[in-house]
């Protein structure tokens, strides 16, 4: 079915070999082991552009984009140049710097939805910082995550559903006691009679709801506005606090995130990834009222040796710089638009079942009939079986996605017309392939 033969492994291979005596599963992050696909996880030797080249020299067009920072593609000059300026006067010092400052003046500026925020050092601490400061400010324990929506790997947040419409949670990893899990409700995504039914069940004891307003971490599960709307008024209705997870959607979707996108406002906001240009940064952000519940200023606490780091600011700084003029996303978005939309024609024209789902520079390949996905458990895992083969002759025609089927791509401005003209071919190979087979 005009498969072609797989690339070179050896040195990624030899690289593997010697990792898995110094990590778990040879990575530091679980999906990057290639569980999903096949063969060795492809070690990686430099980025730049919107192209990879791994250790065996194989280059790649690379749609996975370190998971969502890079929106400016690998290695872009001011990020680099700008980073590099502020090493050499040191890394870390463990003292307010004017850099913080500058970083947060570029987003409160440009963000109308968010008052105060603070940075620290992944997603996870954000999320975990934020859903703290929902408990303090409403004094309540319980909080709402729906299923499929991934928040970083804190105990209360790694809960997926039982059974049941309203469920108390259950571990989703060892090592997370029961009680914990029973402070989180997991209900699904685009199910109002759930949540309401939640909310009627432990009434005045929510502290939160938690969404990523564009789900993106399973699959992409494209919530309607008013579903999120109807969010903003229950929570609103209740005195609980509605959270943006904006991790992903957070200066992707536009500057101002799917809060910005959708015109609503969320009481909390979580930042990563973008905000930190490719180095370890998050952040959380809300009204100067609900954030002088933190401490110093309050009494919720959250720290951080390297929050707010000055070369990590200086990233932000840089990247955020470009994505803040004007006509940024307008180009970004029309150009994965037209990329995406190419794809479906192509994929309908041949009556297969596929669809790519798309919001903005974030796309989603589904193999299934569907019109919509908006559900965790509207995806056939079964389908899995065909991401995997198609990843595998992507590699070997040079497009990089990330190794699992349920993860997203993304665009970034770095991908020009012809290197999304060259990824569409390959990809039309392999839907051939996949569909033929
Ligand atoms: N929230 C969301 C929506 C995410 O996508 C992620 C990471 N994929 C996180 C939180 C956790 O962020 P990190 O991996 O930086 O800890």
């Amino acid at each position: 079915y005009g498969e072609k033969p797989d690339i070179s492994r050896e040195k990624s291979a030899e690289l593997y070999e010697k990792a898995k005596k110094c990590f778990p599963g040879g990575v530091n992050s679980p999906v990057r082991a290639f569980k999903s696909v096949y063969g060795t996880p492809l070690f990686i030797e430099k980025g730049d552009g919107c192209r990879l080249w791994d250790a065996d020299g194989n280059e790649f067009i690379d749609f996975c984009c370190s998971w969502g920072p890079l929106i400016l593609g690998h290695n872009h000059p001011k990020v680099r140049e700008k980073v590099t300026e502020e090493m050499q006067k040191g890394m870390s010092f463990g003292a307010p710097t004017a850099l913080e400052t500058e970083l947060a003046e570029l987003i409160l500026k440009n963000n109308r939805f968010i008052e105060k925020i603070r940075f620290t050092s992944s997603g996870t601490e954000a999320v975990m910082s934020a859903i703290r400061l929902a408990r303090g400010a409403t004094k309540r324990d319980k909080i709402i995550k729906f299923e499929g929506c991934y928040h970083g790997h804190s105990d209360s947040l790694l809960v997926k559903a039982g059974s049941g419409l309203v469920t108390f949670g259950e571990t989703s990893s060892a090592g997370i006691p029961k009680s914990f899990a029973e402070e989180t409700i997991v209900v699904s995504l685009n199910d109002e009679e759930a949540l309401k039914a939640a909310f009627n069940q432990f009434k005045d004891q929510i502290a939160c709801v938690i969404i990523e307003p564009v789900p993106a971490n399973n699959g992409l599960l494209l919530q309607s506005k008013a579903y999120l709307q109807f969010l903003r008024e229950i929570c609103t209705q209740n005195g609980a606090l509605l959270i943006f997870d904006e991790v992903i959607s957070g200066f992707r979707v536009s500057f101002e995130g799917a809060a910005g996108y959708y015109d609503i406002q969320p009481d909390i906001i979580t930042y990563g990834k973008i905000i930190g240009g490719g180095l370890p940064v998050g952040a959380y952000g809300a009204s100067a009222q609900l954030m002088a519940n933190i401490s110093p200023e309050g009494g919720v606490y959250q720290a951080g040796t390297l929050s707010g780091n000055p070369v990590a600011m200086a990233a932000g700084i840089a990247q955020l710089s470009e994505l803040a003029k004007s006509g940024f996303y307008k180009e970004l978005n029309t150009k994965t638009e037209e990329f995406t939309n190419a794809i479906q024609r192509y994929a309908t024209s041949k009556n297969y079942a596929f669809k790519v789902f798309q919001i903005a520079s974030i796309f989603w390949f589904a193999f299934t009939d569907a019109d919509a996905i908006q559900t965790a458990e509207a995806i056939d895992p079964a389908s899995m079986e065909q991401f995997k083969l198609m990843h595998r002759e992507l590699l070997n025609r040079g497009i990089y996605l990330g190794p699992s089927g349920y993860e997203v791509g993304f665009v970034s401005v770095a991908h020009s017309k012809i290197d999304l003209e060259k990824a569409k071919r390959a990809i039309f190979e392999c839907l051939d392939i996949v569909f033929k087979r």
